[in-house]
């Protein structure tokens, strides 16, 4: 079988609306265009319906109720919701939010813009496999403690953190728990009841649905979580996000989740198998590859890794019909290592040659067997070029015989 080129490797980034999610969707552009809020007619009662259909189908997916998911923008705008609108409700109990080091800039923002208005934020560190220590969270929680946002998983390494024991912890000291769990949620089995999670962030386009469309989960009993709006106006989703529905994307999303129910344990192991393949198939073919974050806690469709002596740049271009990422991101002028990678104590070097492969629903094995022979190929071919790479494998060398 012949493949298709350019790859796309890229699933933490956005993935492809699967064709079923978009068939769902297209009657919600015309045929049933109604307003989800109009009361009076036929057309806002289908679109309604519509709906809440959509908000059984996320919820079923994370063991929810229907009325405790709130549709929002995406999980930008999810996360800006709990953390702002949890920090705004209950300011006279505390001022103190507990999160950690490499969560996603819609997080870390977030809290860096409540440090600026009197709240105190505390950023727990993570070890080198990239999880936090739950004695940490524990011995981090005052008086003055109103919410723990620590992520399900991450997005650049794959890592899931000990959600069971920061839900127990934060039930134990009374305090909510917001999740980020946009990587996590369609991939593993994600559960705010068992977890005990008060607050989950979701996203329509990581889980091939369409871009723009989002969902809060906000727990109504025991306890009940309440929320100051950041968007007010007409009151939708029970006062908590106004805004005229995005009815078509809501349908979409809602069917995205349907299809990772039916599909997640058969998909998880499929795409699991495949990144077993990539990894081993990489590291037969080179040395001095490392893998970031831990292996044994990780999403199945994630493998980060750094060879050594070659900036991920170079070999981003040198492997430019496949569609990943690399840990250094452009800021103004120069390129800075991931703070992911950093905060896990990759070193610089290395942190700038580490490249993120997301698989997903669409990945092949053949696609995986062109990847491993790509990367094998130009990492060499950059290696022959690099001096440093002489250099360190010389100092291995000496090291081995003396
Ligand atoms: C993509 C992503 C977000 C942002 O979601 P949007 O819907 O694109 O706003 C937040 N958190 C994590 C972990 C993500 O991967």
């Amino acid at each position: 079988m012949s493949i298709k080129l350019p790859i796309y490797m890229d699933n933490h980034a956005t993935t492809q609306v699967d064709p079923r999610v978009m068939s769902a969707m297209l009657p919600y552009f015309n045929e049933k265009f109604g307003n989800a809020a109009s009361r009076n007619h036929s057309f806002g009662w289908a679109a309604e319906e519509a709906v809440e259909n959509a908000r059984g189908q996320l919820a079923r997916l994370i063991n929810a109720a229907p009325k405790e998911i709130v549709f929002t923008s995406g999980a930008t705008e999810s996360n800006n919701l709990a953390i702002k609108g949890v920090a705004e409700m209950y300011r006279e109990k505390g001022n103190h939010i507990i999160t950690q080091v490499t969560e996603h800039k819609a997080v870390l923002d977030t809290c860096k813009r409540l440090e600026k208005s009197g709240y105190q934020v505390t950023y727990l560190p993570v070890a080198k496999d990239g999880r936090i220590d739950p004695d940490d969270l524990r011995r981090a929680i005052t008086p003055k403690t109103i919410l723990i946002a620590i992520m399900y998983a991450n997005n650049e390494i794959g890592v899931i953190q000990p959600i069971e024991e920061i839900g127990k912890i934060a039930k134990e000291k009374g305090v909510l728990f917001h999740s980020d769990a946009v990587q996590a949620m369609g991939k593993v089995p994600v559960d705010v009841n068992k977890e005990k999670i008060d607050l989950l962030a979701m996203t329509g386009h990581k889980i091939y649905g369409p871009k723009g469309c989002g969902a809060l989960y906000v727990r109504r009993r025991n306890p009940r979580v309440q929320l100051v709006s950041i968007i007010d106006g007409g009151g939708h989703e029970r006062g908590m996000r106004s805004g005229t529905l995005n009815v078509p994307g809501i349908v979409g999303f809602g069917k995205a989740a349907e299809l990772c129910q039916n599909e997640m344990a058969e998909e998880s192991k499929r795409l699991g198998g495949l990144r077993e393949r990539l990894k081993e198939g990489i590291f037969k073919g080179l040395e001095e590859v490392y893998i970031n974050g831990s292996m044994a806690y990780r999403l199945p469709n994630n493998l980060n890794v750094s060879f050594a002596c070659v900036e991920g740049e170079s070999l981003l271009m040198g492997i430019n019909d496949v569609a990943v990422s690399s840990g250094s991101a452009c800021t103004s002028a120069k390129m800075e290592p991931s703070y992911v990678l950093k905060a896990l104590g990759v070193g610089e070097d290395l942190a700038h040659s580490s490249i993120r492969f997301g698989l997903g629903r669409f990945n092949t094995q053949e696609e995986v067997d062109y990847v491993i022979q790509r990367v094998v190929e130009v990492v060499n071919r950059l290696r022959e070029l690099s001096p440093l790479y002489e250099m360190a494998k010389e100092r291995v060398h000496l090291s081995k015989t003396n």
